[in-house]
């Protein structure tokens, strides 16, 4: 048996603060790695708490949580930054770029926290760049770029340690839909045996497009959590 990319069991988050929230509540759910995962749902079901939650950004009010088979509650606050460092990337809405340094640089910046040479460092955002189809606009300051190009850019960074998940939050919510397709189209390509692709989205095209949808409503999952429907 192969350890799972993310495994949470009867996972719950309340908000306690400033009204009481049941944000998630009984959520069982297993990602096998190499899998493409779109997670769907109103506003307000709870999907940006699943990821904060998936990526150990957030720890869960009950049940477990565990990344690459290890239960992430084990862990200190310390110990989990370096799992989200080494194994996890991160794509949102906003792109987060800086916008007065090159997009070389802003690939590069992603990798300093591992402690990797600077030289290597920007080696491997040029890679990284060239995969995401921006191997024309290395030298541009992010500020230059279209919006597809710039969360081109944001994937390039969040891939460059070479997570074994990637986890994004609305990335095509900035994006008009036929830019919006592209990256969907690059995300879905990054799947595979090495990498395991978490997608949160309300757009049902987006979802159609990743290997498997989990449905949210109020907190629970409606359907998806046991392979595909
Ligand atoms: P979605 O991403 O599906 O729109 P969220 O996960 O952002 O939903 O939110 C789920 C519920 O939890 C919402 O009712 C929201 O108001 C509440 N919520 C989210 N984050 C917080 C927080 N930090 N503090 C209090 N309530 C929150
Ligand atoms: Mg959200």
């Amino acid at each position: 048996m192969t350890t799972a990319a993310l495994e949470l069991a009867n996972v719950s988050k309340i908000y306690p603060r400033p009204a009481r929230v049941v944000a998630l509540s009984g959520i069982d759910l297993v990602v096998a790695a190499g899998e493409s995962v779109a997670v769907t749902g109103a506003s307000g079901a709870g999907k940006s708490t699943l990821l904060s939650i998936l990526g150990t950004l957030e720890r869960p009010t009950g049940g477990t949580v565990r990344v690459a088979g290890i239960d992430t509650s084990t862990l200190s606050d310390g110990e989990l930054s370096e799992v989200r460092a080494t194994r996890l990337g991160f794509v949102f809405q906003q792109f987060f770029l800086l916008e007065h340094i090159s997009v070389l640089d802003n690939v590069a910046t992603g990798l300093l926290y591992r402690g990797v040479p600077a030289r290597i460092r920007r080696e491997r955002a040029a890679e990284v760049l060239y995969e995401v189809g921006l191997a024309g606009r290395i030298g541009h300051r992010a500020g230059q770029l279209s919006g597809g190009e710039r969360q081109r850019v944001a994937v390039a960074r969040a891939i460059a340690g070479r997570p074994a998940v990637l986890l994004a939050d609305e990335p095509t919510g900035n994006l008009d839909s036929a830019t919006g397709a592209g990256i969907i189209e690059l995300l879905r390509g990054l799947a595979g045996e090495h990498t395991t692709v978490v997608v949160i989205t309300h757009d049902a095209e987006v979802a159609a497009a990743m290997g498997r949808q989990v449905h949210l409503r109020d907190g629970r999952i409606v359907t998806g959590d046991r392979g595909n429907h």
